[in-house]
């Protein structure tokens, strides 16, 4: 495995990054947005650590992974040398490994149910740490994926402020793979408006664009930057 203080490596994953880099700040220019206003989450399940430092090296410092376990040993190894990374958990979050994701993750964005909420609000009592929080919202209505129905968001969003005490950044959503995304965007950035929500974590590799186009502030891709992952 190439060390971090190794000179940068070009690779396959150094020329995707930069293309999507280059469609991140394209597609914010042509909505009238501030290319800084948006964010990469650079998308590493199923890739090891000899896949992401092509991608650390190349400076980005924001990662997703969407499994507690799998983060836990790739990245507190990776963090000892890049200590200004932020990861964001965008998997289901079981409440038994609240404890271990708010040790392991800056930002928890997919907050979907009363119990996780009051289970968060438990462990971050007797916690220093404060990872950011966003709503998943299942904007799709599918009975497999985890979120919020879009009808509950906002008694959700109100639950885990005033019941909970938790200071909820914003949305997520997955829009259906066979539907149009825009729908789906717009009205995740309606439900951020009417809540007072500023983070819209919206857009992968397909549609990142469209994402950005509709307001994200974080996207989150995977596949166009480190190729097709190694099945789970
Ligand atoms: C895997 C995954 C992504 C990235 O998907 P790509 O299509 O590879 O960009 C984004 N968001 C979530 C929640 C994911 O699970």
């Amino acid at each position: 495995m190439a060390e971090p203080d190794e000179a940068p490596q070009h690779t396959a994953t150094t020329d995707r990054l930069k293309q999507v880099r280059a469609k991140i700040d394209r597609s914010a220019r042509d909505a009238g947005r501030d290319p800084g206003s948006v964010h990469l989450v650079c998308v590493t399940k199923g890739q090891d650590a000899e896949q992401i430092l092509p991608a650390l090296q190349a400076g980005e410092r924001i990662f997703g992974e969407n499994r507690v376990q799998e983060a836990g040993r790739k990245w507190p190894e990776l963090r000892g040398s890049y200590p200004a990374l932020q990861l964001h958990l965008i998997g289901p979050l079981q409440t038994n490994k609240v404890h271990e994701a708010v040790e392991l993750f800056d930002v928890i964005e997919t907050l979907d149910r009363p119990k996780l909420a009051t289970a968060l609000a438990a462990v971050l009592a007797g916690s220093a740490r404060r990872p950011r929080l966003l709503v998943q919202v299942n904007t799709g209505l599918e009975p497999q994926k985890a979120g919020v129905s879009p009808l509950d968001a906002d008694d959700f969003i109100s639950f885990c402020r005033s019941s909970c005490g938790l200071e909820i950044d914003g949305l997520m959503c997955i829009p259906p793979e066979a539907e149009q995304a825009s729908p789906h965007f717009a009205l995740l950035a309606e439900i951020g408006r009417r809540n007072g929500l500023k983070a819209l974590s919206m857009g992968m590799s397909a549609d990142f664009e469209l994402g950005i186009q509709l307001g994200a502030t974080h996207v989150r891709v995977g596949s166009a930057i480190f190729g097709a992952r190694s099945a789970p």
